[in-house]
């Protein structure tokens, strides 16, 4: 039997158990695994409280020592990968390979912005003789941060790593779904030696914690990944204590497909990229516009492929490709399909699901999928792939613009021509050429438009954690009024 972790809050580096728990399902067999412990409003002043009391500690402490202490975090996730994959898999549904992935991407994220800890460089502005105006950047203070159930590790990584990178404190609500891969977090930081009160890791209702926390004069940031309208959401109520949000939400990403690349390597790819995570990923690519040249040949390599994907429990070595994460996404998907099937899309794969326990839902492919169609417009969030024809490069960029969404687009073409259009014309936080990975450690990543504010990772990951503070330093004491420090 596969040991999942007795789920426990994390405040002030204790554990806390309370008087109310919840079930944690296995998405592949419906049964419980463990019980999230329930934050209440107490717990969230004491989260408060150590937060307040690890931040005056942290923000003064040397950025190579706070950079020492997420390494040695970091090296600890590494070490402990092959341990820490069987929970997330367990909680979450994907496979072990995947999960353990998982694990080695977040201890990525850590050991990026550990780097950059020690780089939040500031400047000194070129004035006039006896002045001096020099620019720094603070530690903004304590973090609110909520990740989702899709990456229950490398989500709430991105987000523990930026606050503490900066000099931040963090009060973390991770997924109530997912709890383990984020308590693993809490254990490395702790056996890696970080200040009590620095991070705290909390569970529960996710509408009263984000409700509490949020208007506390004391949170300075609130930092979030999840559905643009919970982002919408949480940025209004942020707004009343004018406190700044990194908001990382949905995305519907398109793919163009030109017709110099292969089309059935293009296909065959795309199918196994789409099966990743189950479809669960925001950067997931979904609506595939295809040069008519090349559509018959990309939409049939694409149906093979993904009819030959093993779904299963993901603690089978086989399986390619577990459940969906819980039963919300399976409702949402049958209605999709449904939706496009009954206004003439072509099921060329999957579209129905399979009998018996567990979320599990196949890779489906719609094919010729009508602009009416619901899932044209609402991101699925799941394994489903839409494959439509395009007659040129510039109806695909006017189709892969048409929505409010801009996180991730991809292309395939060998033209530099064509890749110095879609630069230009793609509306979106992250453009790939020739690859389905959108995001990696060391470059930004976030959205435009309904798909959110602010980057994580890259060197401007840790911007949305501090705040600049300028200084004005005349050598001598001031005896008349000065314009640019120049007598006028
Ligand atoms: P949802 O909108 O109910 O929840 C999304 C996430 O937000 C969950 O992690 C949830 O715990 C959290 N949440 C919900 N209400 C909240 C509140 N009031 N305060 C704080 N946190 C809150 O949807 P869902 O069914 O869990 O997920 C489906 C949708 O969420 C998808 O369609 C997708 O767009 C989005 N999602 C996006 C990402 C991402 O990586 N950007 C990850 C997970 C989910």
């Amino acid at each position: 039997m596969t040991e999942y972790p007795d789920l426990k809050l994390f405040i002030d580096n204790r554990w806390h158990q309370t008087a109310e728990t919840l079930p944690v399902l296995n998405p592949a067999t419906e049964a419980e695994i463990g019980r999230l412990p329930v934050a209440r409003t107490s717990d969230l002043d004491l989260a408060l409280e150590a937060a307040e009391k690890g931040f005056k500690v942290w923000s003064r402490t040397a950025p190579r020592i706070r950079a020492q202490i997420i390494m040695k975090a970091a090296s600890l996730l590494r070490e402990r990968a092959e341990k820490i994959a069987p929970s997330i898999t367990m909680e979450n549904g994907k496979p072990l390979m995947q999960a353990r992935m998982e694990v080695i991407r977040g201890s990525e994220f850590f050991e990026w912005d550990a780097g950059e800890a020690q780089r939040l460089y500031g400047h000194v502005v070129p004035s006039a003789p006896g002045i001096r105006y020099t620019v720094i950047r603070e530690a903004a203070g304590i973090v609110a941060g909520f990740a989702p159930w899709n990456f229950p590790l490398s989500q709430p990584a991105r987000k523990v790593a930026g606050a503490l990178a900066s000099g931040c404190s963090i009060i973390l609500k991770a997924a109530e779904e997912t709890p383990a891969g984020a308590m693993h977090i809490a254990r490395a930081f702790l056996d890696a030696g970080l200040p009590a009160g620095v991070l705290n890791l909390v569970f529960g209702n996710p509408a009263e914690i984000s409700s509490y926390l949020i208007p506390q004069d004391r949170v300075r940031v609130v930092a979030f990944t999840g559905s643009t309208s919970v982002g919408i959401h949480l940025t209004e109520m942020a707004a009343r204590s004018m406190t700044p949000v990194l908001m990382e939400l949905g995305g519907h990403a398109p793919v163009i497909v030109c017709d110099d690349v292969d089309p059935v390597a293009a296909g065959v790819m795309s199918a196994v990229r789409k099966a990743r995570n189950s479809g669960q990923v925001c950067t997931s690519p979904t609506r595939f516009f295809v040069m008519e040249n090349s559509y018959e040949a990309f939409a049939h390599a694409f149906a093979a492929r993904a009819s030959q994907v093993r779904m299963g429990n993901g603690l089978d070595r086989e399986t390619e490709m577990g459940p969906v994460a819980n039963h919300r996404r399976i409702a949402a998907l049958d209605a999709l399909v449904e939706d496009a099937r009954s206004k003439g899309a072509k099921v060329l794969a999957g579209g129905t699901r399979p009998n018996g326990p567990g979320y599990f839902f196949p890779v489906t492919v719609l094919a010729d999928v009508p602009d009416n169609a619901r899932v044209m417009k609402e991101e699925p969030f799941g394994p489903l792939a839409i494959i439509n024809p395009v007659s040129s490069l510039d109806d695909a960029i006017a189709r892969a613009n048409a929505l409010p969404f801009g996180l991730a687009a991809y292309g395939f073409t060998h033209s530099a021509a064509n890749v110095d259009q879609m630069t230009s014309g793609i509306e979106a936080g992250n453009l790939s050429i020739n690859t389905l990975e959108a995001s990696v450690a060391e470059v930004p990543f976030g959205g435009v438009k309904y798909s959110g504010h602010g980057r994580e990772g890259g060197a401007e990951g840790l911007h949305h954690y501090t705040v600049t503070k300028t200084i004005s330093h005349r050598m001598e004491l001031e005896t008349e009024p000065t314009v640019s420090g120049a007598k006028p």
